[in-house]
């Protein structure tokens, strides 16, 4: 039947597009907003000299006035329900460094606010998010479940521990093969810490962010060339009424990407950035990871960068995998926000 053929074709790579608003930097240098948002063609335009350039269409877009919380019930709650079924789900934030990706898979956070995360408008898809899993696991009324977090950063092909207790130097972390998990990694030392209400997981997500930022001053390096990984891992016991035990165990990665301005229109590096030396094997091979996989090719180079092995057991199979192209408004970022969109159709 016509629901059946659907159902089937529910898709893997989802792709969604979000533009934020025009900063007043962009304002007083007289840029421009070039980008017009079409949420019925589900298309996004881009204003040059000779006309529109239009990409698309997406699975969704967003424009400069879609708020945390309508990004998140639509974008996030599907995949969500995913994870407390069972399954491995990705969100990725791409784009160009300055356009959004911390803001959509973070946040703002205002100590100083009288609001709680919880309630924080500003709060981004992490903090939701892990609202949300409990809000569910409670509703469910299992037997037992647990909830684990762990944060890691990826710098130079190289893995660190963002809730590691050492100095960010001795967080190093290694990566081996699983030999028991065909295509699984073991992250070996990474701390998993199990979290057992909303208010410890803000602590730490606060206390990762946190060292993300001074690893970046203390290294001498922009944050905008590293990757942060973000899980959330559920797993829930039940007992059926003919005595048996289920166990399910779900993952939901939460991905904020480097930035992108390194990677040209072709997908692969740009010459200024090759010469420079920066080189980001991790973004660069999950553009070819994923367009592999929606081509269907025969075979996924997920061994060939940290980041996609890492991914490797969530990306593809019965996985769903979300990017969110993030987007600057103005003229003066035209050409980036091609690149952008380039990416963002190739994935499709
Ligand atoms: P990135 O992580 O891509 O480098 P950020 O998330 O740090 O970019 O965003 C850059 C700046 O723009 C921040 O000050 C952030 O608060 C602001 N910003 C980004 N997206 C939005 C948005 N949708 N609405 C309001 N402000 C935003
Ligand atoms: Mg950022």
């Amino acid at each position: 039947s016509n629901k059946e053929i659907k159902a089937s074709k529910k898709k893997n790579v989802q792709v969604a597009v979000r533009v934020r608003p025009m900063n007043s930097g962009e304002i007083d240098a007289k840029g421009r907003p070039i980008v017009k948002v079409d949420y019925v063609a589900k298309s996004i335009g881009l204003k040059e000299k000779s006309g529109v350039k239009t990409f698309g269409p997406f699975d969704r877009v967003y424009g400069p006035e879609t708020t945390q919380s309508e990004l998140y019930k639509e974008l996030v709650t599907p995949l969500v329900k995913e994870v407390m079924s069972g399954y491995n789900c990705t969100i990725f934030a791409y784009g160009q460094t300055g356009t959004g990706k911390t803001f959509t898979m973070e946040g703002q956070h205002d100590d100083s606010a009288d609001h709680s995360w919880d309630t924080d408008p500003t709060a981004g898809i992490i903090p939701r998010c892990l609202h949300h899993v409990f809000t569910e696991l409670e509703r469910q009324e299992l037997d037992e479940y647990s909830v684990r977090i762990s944060y890691v950063e990826l710098y130079n092909e190289e893995l660190f521990d963002l809730l590691g207790s050492g100095n960010y130097d001795q967080s190093r972390l290694r990566i081996f093969e699983d030999p028991i998990r065909k295509g699984g990694v073991i992250i070996n030392g990474m701390e998993e810490v199990p979290v057992r209400n909303r208010n410890e997981v803000y602590r730490l997500l606060k206390m990762g962010a946190e060292r993300r930022k001074t690893a970046a001053t203390l290294m001498n390096v922009s944050s905008s060339r590293s990757h942060s990984v973000f899980t959330v891992t559920v797993v829930m016991r039940e007992n059926t009424t003919t005595g048996e035990e289920l166990l399910k165990q779900g993952k939901l990665y939460l991905v904020d990407l480097a930035g992108s301005e390194n990677i040209g229109r072709s997908g692969a590096l740009n010459a200024r950035a090759r010469e420079a030396g920066n080189i980001n094997q991790s973004l660069l091979t999950l553009g070819r990871v994923i367009t592999s996989l929606t081509s269907n090719a025969p075979h996924i180079p997920y061994r060939e960068s940290k980041l996609t092995r890492i991914l490797q057991d969530s990306l593809g199979g019965k996985s769903i995998t979300t990017i969110i192209a993030t987007l600057s408004p103005c003229s003066s970022n035209f050409e980036e926000s091609i690149n952008t969109l380039e990416y963002a159709q190739r994935a499709k």
